[in-house]
């Protein structure tokens, strides 16, 4: 295991050596989104920001417990999330469907977008709708230790008696007087005792859908408290990794902590972590704004904005080009470049197969290789790493084309070097290969089958179409021969 990986903690604000509680577990925690509509291409970036995190602590040998969850309940419209309307409700209500049609619509669409992005999935992936009981339950820690209070069967959190003495602010860096100077006067707040008090649990009016009986009232927990329930239960009082968008910081992640730190006494996670935003010129992309898009319709160009498609690998490809805490402008232009940048790779990748191995070498890969692990030692740098992989595909065109030699120890390691850091660390998959050498395997197996057919092994030629049916090929036998498609 890799002992030298440095990661910036918002907490400290500085980057820290990583040194995991319980080596070699690491437990990590992101907020994942609200199922009430499409992901957009901004939400995707922090999801494909947080694999890659996953991923190399993973090649590093570390067994990550990965918590993504998934927000079916409590968030409400509104900046800090307990004012207004439920989002899941309101759609529900618009689109006459029950809230938990629409959770399992977005839910489903969320996973097939990430796997499409090759996305790995996280290992427990828990709801809000779930976990009402530990929320209840977290509530009534809080409660007890006399940092929230309850009004007309709501309970929300007293944040200036938390903050006498506790640091609100901690991750945030503000300062108590001026949250409150700079807070406006919401919904609820004649029921709340302090400007900056949050809802911990909400009483539900008669026209809300998704309520829950509980000691206060029947209600609902709010946005933030689920995160702490659930973050605790799969992964203890005190874990590594918290993770989420930079915008969840100020507000989501400080009340979390808070939460926490008033039910168990701890910050729940030693280190911080919160990816940058997507933006589209210069501005970030929210469904709010309008200025958002869908994967899909990257994939297909139908958006006015595009000038074409560009595959999910073009899109992941220039997501990592760019590191995890800078913001990331969307554009034709850089898409284009990342387009022609990620041919170039994937063309030695498949290059790199047919190389031989001489007899003499000119060119060392460990150092090399120590420099892409240096890239991502030094918080995840993405970009750098993808500089030292051109440089290993240089080299494999200098081999192709007989201008370097190369033996066989080096090689190896070449070829070991392209396949950890772009498959299994950036997460890239060949498409070029996946669309040029399905036809060639298909034909062979229709060769195999109608071979069967001929001398009438109607088994195996039986064998061969139900199975290619299970796995979605249809044939289709005519006069002219045997045609396949995709089902
Ligand atoms: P939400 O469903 O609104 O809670 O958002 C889900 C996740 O997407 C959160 O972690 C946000 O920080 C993140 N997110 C939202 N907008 C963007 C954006 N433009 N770029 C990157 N991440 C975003
Ligand atoms: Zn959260």
């Amino acid at each position: 295991m890799e002992q030298n990986l440095f990661v910036y903690n918002t907490l400290t604000r500085t980057k820290e050596k990583f040194i995991a509680i319980d080596p070699p577990h690491v437990g990590m925690y992101v907020c994942g989104p609200t199922v009430y509509s499409d992901v957009h291409l901004g939400n995707c970036r922090t999801y494909i920001s947080f694999d890659l995190i996953f991923r190399y602590l993973i090649h590093l040998g570390y067994k990550v417990r990965y918590v993504r969850n998934i927000t079916d309940a409590g968030h409400l419209e509104g900046g800090a999330g307990d004012e207004g309307e439920d989002k899941i409700s309101k759609k529900a209500k618009l689109a006459q469907l029950e809230p938990m049609e629409i959770a399992q619509k977005y839910t489903i669409g969320f996973h097939d977008v990430l796997q499409t992005l090759n996305v790995l999935p996280p290992s427990i992936e828990p709801t809000a709708t779930g976990h009402i009981i530990e929320q209840i339950e977290l509530v009534k820690v809080i409660l007890e230790k006399g940092y929230a209070y309850e009004v007309n069967g709501s309970v929300y959190f007293d944040v200036e008696k938390y903050n006498k003495t506790q640091d609100y602010g901690i991750l945030n860096r503000r300062k108590l007087d001026d949250l409150i100077n700079n807070t406006r006067d919401l919904g609820g707040q004649d029921e709340k005792r302090g400007k900056l008090d949050f809802a911990l649990w909400i009483k539900a009016k008669p026209e809300h859908l998704m309520k829950w009986p509980a000691p206060w009232s029947i209600g609902f927990p709010a946005w933030h408290l689920e995160c702490s329930a659930m973050s605790n239960k799969y992964l203890g009082q005190h874990f590594d990794i918290h993770g989420g968008g930079i915008d969840l910081m100020p507000t989501h992640h400080t009340n979390e902590i808070a939460q926490n730190v008033a039910a168990c006494d701890k910050n729940p996670a030693n280190y911080w972590v919160h990816t940058n935003m997507l933006t589209v010129n210069g501005q970030k992309m929210s469904k709010s704004l309008g200025n958002s898009f869908l994967p899909q319709e990257l994939f297909t160009g139908q958006n006015s904005i595009l000038n074409k498609a560009y595959s999910p690998m073009t899109v992941r490809f220039f997501m990592m080009q760019a590191h995890y805490r800078s913001t990331l402008d969307f554009g034709n232009e850089a898409m284009e470049a990342s387009e022609k940048g990620f041919k170039r790779l994937m063309n030695s990748f498949t290059l790199m197969d047919s190389l031989i191995a001489s007899g003499s070498n000119e060119v060392e890969i460990e150092p090399l290789l120590q420099r892409c692990y240096d890239a991502m030692n030094d918080d995840f740098n993405s970009p750098v790493l993808i500089a030292e992989l051109f440089e290993a595909s240089r080299i494999i065109n200098s081999v192709n084309d007989g201008k370097l030699k190369i033996d066989s120890n080096n090689l190896a390691l070449l070829k070991q070097l392209m396949r950890s850091f772009i498959l299994d660390v950036l997460g890239l998959k060949n498409e070029q290969a996946d669309d040029e050498d399905l036809p060639k395997v298909m034909d062979m197996i229709v060769d195999l089958r109608s071979e069967a057919k001929n001398n009438r092994d109607y088994a195996t030629s039986d064998k061969i179409r139900d199975g290619l049916q299970k796995i979605g090929f249809q044939l289709k036998d005519s006069k002219e021969g045997t045609a396949w498609s995709k089902i």
